[in-house]
């Protein structure tokens, strides 16, 4: 090949990823105005090459940057019932016939719940959400979760509560709103055309009934999404416009865990730049809302993990409900290292303000060798 012929292609090269670049900068441009992004562009984005994956994320990143600057919305999960639950979604390690090695237990007493609580509060949560396994509360269950919701917002009446009970019926949404709970939690999960798929006891539009129940009732909504359990990208991409046409305050973004003793065991396709794509796809479609890097986070986006806030603006600190998370420490240290503030650590105080979470300079004692060559330890690799 002649200097010429060379010089050519790696200007047409140079060219083709300029263009892929400005492309997602001019949608990002473009929904900064007010423009809506389409099905089409949503599905082109979760299609973007590994290697253009960053460049994705730079331009998402803008209108995180744009709605939220470098803060992050700490929340802390408190499971009031964990396991033992009638319903059979494929994809819980709670579920009907589970044989996960998960804790079971019935419903937390309310001083123990705001105990709990205080643990996430006290390391910079401002929203709590508080969790019970189950198709639905009967009344004498709602009735508990709101006299616990009373008893933690008498004492940290600057947090938020969310709850999520499932399935709720007439006039519940009602009385959780009178007791103090800010936003009510139920997940779409996936796309209607993939839901028959993971779970046969209930429908996607018993979950749309309740999500519309909530916000009927005046509780903020927060609904997101399961990603990795076998969805195609166009079902991924009908699900994230589901949620934006139900207008859900905040999307988490859960990625499965396939626990051993469910149907999706072993069931491990996400890759973390796939995982940053959904992300940046999501931000694209629902830009003003608050985005939150959910379960399985640790497992699925690995090294790319801080990556991910530079997209999303809300994570869920230190354990799920059912799953041991990273170290809450380690949550904090990666808010710092990427530059974010903890959302509300300057008027709350706690942990949030990062005390104790170094800025620069030593973390840890650094370690002297002693293994590897010179020594007679197995070496480091
Ligand atoms: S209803 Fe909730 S707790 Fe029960 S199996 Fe489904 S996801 Fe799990």
């Amino acid at each position: 090949m002649s200097s010429l012929v060379a010089h050519l292609l790696n200007s047409v090269q140079e060219m083709a990823i300029l263009y892929r670049m400005q492309n997602f900068q001019e949608l990002a441009d473009r929904i900064l105005r007010g423009y809506q992004c389409t099905e089409e562009e949503a599905l082109h984005l979760l299609k973007c090459s590994d290697g253009d994956t960053f460049d994705l994320v730079s331009a998402a990143a803008r209108l995180r940057r744009h709605h939220f600057g470098n803060a992050v919305k700490v929340n802390y999960l408190v499971n009031l019932k964990s396991g033992l639950c009638p319903e059979d979604c494929t994809y819980c390690s709670q579920r009907l016939g589970s044989e996960a090695d998960v804790l079971k237990y019935s419903w937390i007493s309310s001083e123990e719940a705001v105990r709990q609580a205080g643990f996430g509060i006290s390391s910079g949560a401002t929203r709590v959400c508080m969790v019970a396994s189950g198709r639905g509360p009967s009344e004498r269950e709602l009735q508990r979760v709101t006299g616990t919701v009373e008893a933690l917002k008498a004492e940290y009446p600057h947090v938020e509560v969310c709850a999520c009970l499932g399935k709720l019926k007439e006039g519940q949404a009602e009385q959780l709103c009178q007791s103090g709970v800010d936003a009510y939690n139920h997940n779409l999960n996936t796309a209607e055309s993939h839901y028959g798929n993971i779970c046969t006891t209930h429908s996607f539009q018993d979950r749309v009934d309740t999500v519309e129940q909530a916000s009927a009732a005046g509780l903020s909504l927060c609904s997101g999404l399961i990603v990795g359990m076998g969805e195609t990208d166009g079902q991924l991409v009908e699900a994230v416009m589901a949620l934006r046409d139900l207008d859900a305050d905040s999307i988490p973004v859960n990625f499965l865990m396939p626990f051993d003793g469910t149907p999706l065991a072993g069931h491990w396709t996400l890759t973390p730049l796939q995982c940053l794509r959904i992300l940046a796809m999501v931000r694209m479609v629902a830009p003003e809302k608050e985005l939150r890097i959910a379960g399985g986070r640790e497992l699925h986006l690995r090294s790319l993990q801080p990556m991910a806030l530079h997209v999303a603006n809300s994570l869920f600190l230190g354990d799920y409900l059912t799953s041991e998370g990273q170290g809450a420490r380690e949550d904090l240290q990666m808010i710092r290292d990427g530059g974010f503030e903890v959302l509300g650590a300057e008027t709350h105080g706690g942990a949030g303000d990062f005390e104790g979470v170094p800025a620069g300079g030593v973390a840890v004692a650094v370690a002297p060798r002693h293994r590897g060559v010179g020594t007679s330890a197995a070496p480091n690799a």
